[in-house]
């Protein structure tokens, strides 16, 4: 790919001229996160952010275990682990002090904590200098966006350095990932629908060496008195969230007598050592569009929602991970440029719904009514005697999982055990014959992947196929008895494989699986995923 940058002097304001095959705006987690992952896919990559270097605000604190994946892929989830702590759980607890519900941390089928507490800042390092080792020279920072054009052919956009010169940034997309008051939804007249709870604003205080800084799960204090919650993080910290009501200044409510007001449940403020402080109000919301021609909204600029569920950044890790293969195969001659439209398909759907379920969980942790907190209670109380809903509360069932039922999949057929078409594959452990044990991730690496489980007729046949369309694919070939060149590692691979005995499997590069088919019909899947993907050689292209 070619890294063309041409400091031409031609028009007097312009200073220089730049070109790439894809201009990020906004170098916090979702921007960061997309620069990386197109990095390694190959493609030329620019990111302007307008702060000189990561900031330093209380935000996010839970990474997922999808996110964790990502960072695995990229080479830097050992970074951030040492960095962090999990699993980390959490539990509801009612104003007498009974545990509400209780979810503890645990591993997830993706390999990781399903929570992992981590310091935002210090991920966005890790990022940042990850890609700076990746593509030296193509993190700008203290570089603004502040116009852009686009037309059939790319986009230009106009860049203000610190010292105020005009840079012009030439590229075949741009991924806004410019945060909550994107310039560039703004520009593009894109609605952001859903509202904000104004009247509700909370005051969040990190504090150092708590008491409970390395209790690995998340306190949510339903007291209706005052909602609170607690949360771990890293370094032996802790931080609190208050529930503000509508006659309270928010800004009053960060003066030392105040907190410590807020704080007597709970601590006696004169021990308290406050690392950071601020007011938030939380919003809910959603673009009408994630793509507006070579225009893609990801992260807080696409959607935002409040923090009950600490999805709001992972949401963003999600967005980036399931556009940036799709960019890299359009710009590398793979796919056409009709593959994008299926990122506002796959996304909002898990969007909408992982915002209706954060607001549902602040709802219902932030009751203010006695009354109603009482029957809360209650309810929980009994639900928790009934053995089935206990375990679907503790694995998190609740929470939406992220399928991909429509897109750049085949024959979605609900994401069963039994066909997870749609699902993210999970992290096997499996056995090189010569190598040893490793992850299904690592066999896998960073691109397209068949797995075949105990087949051995028609593999050449489909892997002909894909790697025509992929030549990087890679086939695993799993076999449970003899054949095969990796073998289940532990129990549960080997469930898994008896599961899926006879079946190829296609796994997209963000570890989406794409197909599940029997290995009779592979071949009429293949090409049924091609012609979704606008392969120009597809047999079905249109
Ligand atoms: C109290 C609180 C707790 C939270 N806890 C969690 C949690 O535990 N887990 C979770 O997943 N999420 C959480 N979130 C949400 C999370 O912090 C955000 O969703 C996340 O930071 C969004 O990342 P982003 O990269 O999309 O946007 P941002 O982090 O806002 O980054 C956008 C970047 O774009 C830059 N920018 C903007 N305009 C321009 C321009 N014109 N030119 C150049 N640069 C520009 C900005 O300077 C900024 O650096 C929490 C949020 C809050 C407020």
């Amino acid at each position: 790919m070619g890294r063309a940058t041409a400091e031409v002097n031609s028009a007097p304001d312009i200073v220089s001229r730049r070109s790439a095959d894809v201009l990020v705006v906004g170098a916090g987690p979702t921007g960061l996160l997309a620069a990386n992952l197109l990095a390694l896919y190959g493609v030329d990559v620019i990111v302007v952010e307008r702060n000189e270097g990561p900031v330093n605000e209380p935000r996010a604190i839970i990474l997922d275990d999808e996110f964790s994946r990502v960072l695995a892929t990229l080479g830097v989830e050992h970074e951030m682990r040492e960095h962090g702590f999990g699993p980390v759980g959490v539990h509801y607890l009612s104003r007498l002090g009974f545990a509400i519900l209780k979810v503890d941390g645990f591993v997830t089928p993706n390999g990781f904590a399903n929570r992992t507490t981590i310091w935002q800042p210090k991920l966005e390092e890790v990022l940042a200098g990850n890609l700076i080792r990746e593509a030296p020279g193509r993190l700008l920072f203290g570089h603004e966006l502040t116009a852009f054009s686009q037309t059939d052919s790319g986009i230009t956009a106009e860049i203000k350095d610190a010292s105020a010169h005009s840079h012009e940034v030439s590229a075949r997309y741009l991924l806004a990932a410019d945060g909550a008051r994107s310039l560039v939804r703004e520009r593009l007249n894109v609605d952001f629908d859903g509202f904000s709870a104004a009247d509700q604003p909370h005051v969040v205080v990190d504090i150092a060496e708590d008491p409970d800084g390395y209790l690995p799960y998340t306190k949510f204090f339903c007291d209706p008195r005052r909602p609170c919650t607690s949360v771990p993080l890293p370094y032996g910290m802790r931080r609190f969230e208050f529930f503000l009501f509508p006659d309270e200044d928010p800004e009053a409510m960060l003066e030392p007598q105040n907190l410590a007001r807020l704080f007597r449940p709970y601590r006696d403020f004169e021990s308290v050592r406050v690392m950071r402080k601020a007011v938030y109000v939380f919003h809910s919301r959603l673009a009408s569009s994630l793509q507006v021609g070579r225009v893609f909204l990801l992260g807080d600029a696409a959607h935002l929602m409040p923090p009950f569920g600490a999805q709001g950044m992972n949401s963003g890790a999600r967005d980036a991970n399931n556009l940036a293969w799709k960019i890299a195969s359009v710009i590398l001659g793979r796919s056409r440029a009709g593959v994008l439209q299926s990122y506002d398909v796959e996304r909002r759907d898990h969007v909408s719904r992982i915002i209706r379920y954060s607001v549902q969980m602040g709802r219902l942790s932030n009751i203010t009514s006695k009354f109603v907190a009482l029957i809360r209670d209650l309810l929980f109380g009994l639900l928790n005697l009934v053995p089935p809903v206990h375990r679907y509360f503790r694995s998190m069932r609740h929470m939406p999982k992220p399928d991909v039922g429509a897109g750049l999949v085949v024959d979605y057929a609900g994401a069963t055990p039994e066909c997870p078409v749609g699902r993210p594959v999970p992290r096997l452990t499996i056995v090189d014959r010569h190598e040893g044990r490793l992850s299904l991730d690592d066999a896998m690496g960073s691109g397209f992947a068949m797995i075949a489980v105990d087949v051995t007729s028609v593999i050449e046949r489909a892997i002909d196929r894909i790697r025509e369309f992929d030549p990087t694919t890679r086939c695993i070939r799993m076999g449970l008895d003899d054949g095969g060149d990796y073998t289940p590692g532990d129990e549960e691979a080997h469930r898994w494989c008896q599961l899926h005995r006879g079946k190829i499997l296609l796994v997209r590069p963000d570890r989406y699986i794409a197909i599940c088919a029997p290995h009779a019909g592979i071949v009429a899947s293949i090409d049924k995923f091609l012609a979704a993907t606008c392969l120009p050689n597809s047999e079905l292209d249109p």
